[in-house]
């Protein structure tokens, strides 16, 4: 039963996006005093440190501060200094950047904002106006992971695939550029980087088939000045981008040429990491997952698909290719390699001697530590539970279980898609030589999806996860499933390859890291607590109750004489969409918040307006039971992602259950089929579904809300 539940947290998700976004406030507002004039030097030489200038602190994004006035024997004077209302609701997983006393972040739907560091009083908003139809494009919730600076603007990643640049004085549009096919899903969440004038930006949408690539644009004028895929072209000719000779000498054969990816894109979007070694004057990027998922429809070849799951390091300079090393090949199982990608200096070399290392806890739950220069592996070691792999070889090659590589025959899997530790970020203190890891245990069931021929369609991956779940199941179960996934925070050695202590999470979804000199490891949790903890004992030292999810990355830096701490939050994101975690009394999903700490201030956060939602099912229980199996298949596939598995959502999108459309087919039909909530981001189905369909996910929706009801009524 464990994993039946898991099932169907993931499936298919689609994507009945109901989204609503407050309207953010006027964009006038005070004039800063001085335009940051952030450039590569700066960002190496001064930061981390009073400032915070780029996406993880500094260029070799440890997530390290040499910061110091907050430390073990005073945290526990630590109080809210600030807090700003975002102007949206959903998934908030932006890392601020602190340049000349301002902060700069986003929100849901690519908002950005400037408030003075030290207030929190704004400065100004700036709105993308995205069409909310675009959301159906998102796997995982419309969030964003913050800005770059650079010179005198301010760049962000736009959820429709614009990359724009601001005026940093005032959030004006300088330039904004189309990164992306607006005719296919491709969705930009991560953060810009920007090195020596380059604007460097990937994209997402390897769920919905897509092709995956790393551009760089002119910071000052937007101009595109080199490209790197990390598929090949369809037919394997060049694309006139800086990876044409890396396909044409390693990448090339490593694919077949019948194969859905010719297609289906490919995937391999490189939607998160992307690092500046300036030692090596290079780009280091992570590359996301197959698409589809299945690689024997992807490519019955059976080749390794190069650069799916791979880091790849190419110069920063031109994008021509320098070296790679494929985490997981030939990616059968959404096991991307995307996730925090570290450059530190371990005592590796000849006798002990400093070596730049690359190191990297993908999702696949191998922690890798690389040569920088070359990519050549050093070692790889199991960070948490997994059964997909006896263990990697002399060259950091995974060796298989053959189970799973799954057919019809199921395999039941550790780590699940969500991975062994997905986006949030990770950090790594240089002084204790330790990095902290965000893991968790989410397994899954993976099986060849047999609706894969006849659904030929977005979120099609070809692997399919409710082969043999009931459509009803036993009252407790969700409960019971849900507190049995993990999550941990790890301080792992990665000279020995070998955990020095671990704090167990009472859920699944941690969030992000922050180190800090005053040897200090911050980190909030999807149910709202943010705590410090001693970097050398795990010791708990201090928490506060954010009163929202806490998952993004936090921050610090310093104005005067005064350290903060700063955390974005917000109830949102793929798992919480996914899962219905934390709607309870303290988590609500209203706006989110930046929450800003200082060592004795007593502000608070305000206890959020709870929503009050009428609980009741608008419509009699009714449908076959082959009506009900189809509604739950079809819901898993194509509904689940935004209003949550088993039809329970987390607060932020419409809980069906309860919904006023589902009491009538035809009031149903106009919403799923008909697309009458498009402009709120609820696009017609049609295209997914058919009409009998949609009217079995009524039948399924419906039994569940009573389900529920039945479960609450014979607890009390
Ligand atoms: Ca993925």
């Amino acid at each position: 039963m464990y994993t039946n539940w898991i099932k169907l947290g993931l499936l298919c998700t689609g994507i009945l996006v109901l989204a609503s976004c407050s309207e953010p406030s006027d964009t006038a507002a005070p004039q800063q005093d001085t335009i940051p004039g952030v450039d590569t030097q700066r960002i190496l030489q001064a930061s981390p440190g009073a400032e915070w200038l780029s996406h993880s602190g500094g260029y070799d994004e440890q997530r390290h501060s040499p910061l110091a006035q907050i430390t073990s024997e005073n945290v526990s004077n630590l109080g809210v200094a600030w807090t700003y209302d975002l102007a949206t609701n959903r998934g908030v997983e932006a890392t601020p950047i602190v340049a000349d006393g301002i902060m700069y972040i986003t929100s849901a739907w690519s908002l950005v904002y400037a408030l003075d560091a030290r207030t929190g009083e704004e400065r100004w908003v700036y709105d993308p106006e995205v069409d909310k139809r675009v959301g159906v494009n998102a796997c995982c919730d419309v969030v964003n992971r913050g800005v770059a600076v650079y010179g005198d603007k301010i760049f962000v990643g736009v959820i429709d695939g614009r990359l724009e640049a601001l005026d940093a004085k005032t959030g004006a549009v300088v330039w904004s550029t189309v990164t992306v096919d607006q005719a296919k899903p491709y969705t930009i969440t991560g953060a810009p980087r920007v090195v020596e004038g380059l604007v460097l930006i990937g994209n997402g949408g390897a769920e919905l088939g897509v092709r995956g690539y790393i551009s760089a644009y002119s910071a000052e004028t937007g101009d595109l000045v080199w490209r790197f895929y990390t598929v090949p072209n369809p037919n394997k000719e060049p694309d006139d981008a800086a990876s044409d000779a890396a396909f044409e000498s390693i990448g090339n054969v490593s694919w077949g040429d019948d194969g859905e990816w010719v297609t289906d894109g490919g995937g391999g979007t490189v939607w998160d990491s992307i690092v500046y070694d300036h030692v090596g004057d290079q780009v280091i990027f992570g590359v996301g997952n197959g698409s589809p998922w299945n690689r024997t429809i992807r490519d019955p070849s059976g080749g390794d698909n190069l650069f799916l799951s791979s880091i790849v390091a190419v110069d920063a300079k031109t994008g021509n290719y320098k070296w790679h090393f494929q985490t997981t090949p030939g990616d059968n199982w959404d096991y991307t390699a995307t996730q925090s990608i570290i450059l530190a200096e371990l005592p590796l070399g000849k006798n002990g001697t400093p070596r730049r290392v690359v190191m990297q806890a993908p999702k696949n739950g191998f922690y890798y530590v690389l040569d920088a220069a070359t990519g050549k592996f050093i070692s790889g070691k199991p960070f948490g539970p997994q059964n997909w792999a006896t263990g990697l070889d002399q060259n950091g090659r995974p060796i298989e279980v053959p189970a799973a590589r799954y057919t019809n025959v199921p395999h039941t899997q550790m780590p699940g898609p969500f991975g062994a530790h997905n986006w949030h970020p990770m950090a790594y203190n240089p002084d204790l030589k330790l990095a902290y890891i965000p893991a968790q245990e989410i397994p899954e069931t993976y099986a060849f999806d047999p609706l894969w021929a006849t659904k030929p369609a977005k979120w099609n991956t070809g692997a399919d996860f409710t082969t043999g779940v009931p459509v009803d199941l036993p009252p407790g179960i969700t409960k019971f499933l849900r507190a049995s996934l993990k999550g941990r925070l790890i301080a792992w050695d990665p000279v020995k390859q070998e955990p020095r202590w671990t704090v167990e999470h009472n859920n699944a979804w941690n969030g992000g890291i922050l180190s800090t000199a005053g040897k200090l490891v911050f980190q909030g949790k999807l149910d709202g607590d943010f705590v410090a903890y001693n970097a050398e004992t795990g010791e708990s030292l201090w928490n506060h109750n954010l009163r929202s999810g806490g998952i993004s990355g936090p921050a610090t830096y310093s104005i005067g004489d005064e350290q903060f701490v700063t955390i974005t939050t917000g109830w949102g994101s793929g798992f919480a969409l996914i899962t219905g975690y934390g709607f309870d009394e303290t988590v609500s999903p209203t706006v989110g918040k930046v929450v800003t700490f200082k060592l004795g201030a007593t502000g608070t956060i305000p206890v959020p307006d709870m929503i009050e939602i009428e609980r009741t099912v608008k419509a009699e229980r009714y449908g076959t039971a082959d009506q009900l199996n189809s509604g739950m298949v079809h819901y898993a596939r194509v509904c689940t992602a935004c209003h949550g598995a088993l039809a329970i959502s987390s607060g932020v999108l419409p809980d069906l259950r309860w919904s006023a459309y589902s009491g009538s087919a035809d009031a149903w039909q106009a919403v799923v089929a008909e697309g009458v909530l498009a402009d709120q981001g609820m696009v017609s189905f049609s295209e997914l579904l058919t009409l009998e369909e949609i009217e079995a996910i009524r039948a399924y929706v419906v039994a569940q809300g009573h389900n529920s009801l039945a479960e609450e009524a014979a607890e009390n």
